[in-house]
């Protein structure tokens, strides 16, 4: 199992690696949990409490996946990584978007925002989002927030793309979009007089950190291909505030990495 996983992660992806369950619909509406799943049959779910993260594996359903799935997310990234190269090209658009709080998160739909190729397979961003303080670690250290650009391709199958960001300077990007933030949980809104370019969002770098996980909400859906760029961008303390005065902190525990490799994937190949 062990060299299938770094096999398919390292291909990113054959389709099969990834596909997900055939009764999880993988063009419903992306909405509810911040990944793409489905709102209506998604239990009410909190951050922290009685209904916190321990507790999301007992909600019924498909939620069980939340307890006892061996390939969860998110992770600590550390240790030895295998290096590999891939052929990544960014074609993100500029594009009308909307905003939503849902309130889990801040969620942005571009409406026609490109994607990511990777070793010839087309991924289609849907959606990018944000938790703070970030989800994934890297050597044990988390950041004060991470975005969350969820693409799918022809298959449906997920591939998230993970930027971490320090505190430090101010985001130009950021500050144009926080102008926008929806302080109560509502419908999508139209962000009007500004283009959304999820490249604006990324760091300027190809080298990444892959590996097979899961949605970081319920239903914990496995299947989901990572790709956590290895260095971070920085936002202000401002910034990162004011994101969580709104929805934080909305980041799930460190799970266990049990078998699971993971691999340096850097472009250019
Ligand atoms: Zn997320």
């Amino acid at each position: 199992m062990r060299l299938t996983a770094l096999a398919c992660s390292a291909l990113v992806l054959l389709s099969a690696c990834a596909k997900k369950e055939a009764h999880d619909d993988p063009h419903a509406a992306p909405h509810g949990d911040a990944h793409g799943a489905k709102t209506e049959a998604v239990a009410h779910w909190t951050y922290e409490g009685k209904e916190g993260p321990e507790h999301w594996a007992g909600m019924g359903g498909d939620n069980a996946v939340c307890g006892s799935g061996q390939r969860q997310s998110p992770i600590d990234i550390a240790g030895k990584t295998p290096q590999k190269a891939s052929k990544i090209q960014f074609a993100y658009r500029s594009s009308t978007a909307t905003i939503q709080n849902n309130g889990h998160t801040v969620i942005v739909t571009p409406q026609d925002g490109g994607g990511v190729i990777i070793d010839g397979t087309v991924y289609t961003l849907k959606q990018f989002h944000f938790h703070s303080p970030s989800e994934h670690a890297i050597n044990g250290q988390r950041t004060a927030l991470e975005t969350h650009f969820v693409h799918q391709n022809e298959h449906g199958d997920l591939l998230v793309v993970g930027v971490m960001s320090d505190i430090g300077n101010a985001d130009p990007m950021l500050a144009s979009l926080w102008t926008y933030l929806p302080t109560d949980p509502g419908q999508a809104l139209p962000l009007n007089d500004i283009l959304i370019n999820a490249q604006d969002l990324m760091p300027g770098t190809e080298d990444f950190y892959v590996y097979a996980g899961s949605l970081t909400t319920p239903p914990c859906t496995e299947g989901v291909t990572w790709m956590v760029f290895s260095s971070p961008l920085s936002v202000s303390a401002e910034q990162a505030d004011a994101f969580s005065r709104i929805v934080g902190p909305n980041s799930r525990p460190l799970q266990a990495r049990h078998d699971r490799d993971f691999l340096h994937v850097s472009g250019g190949a």
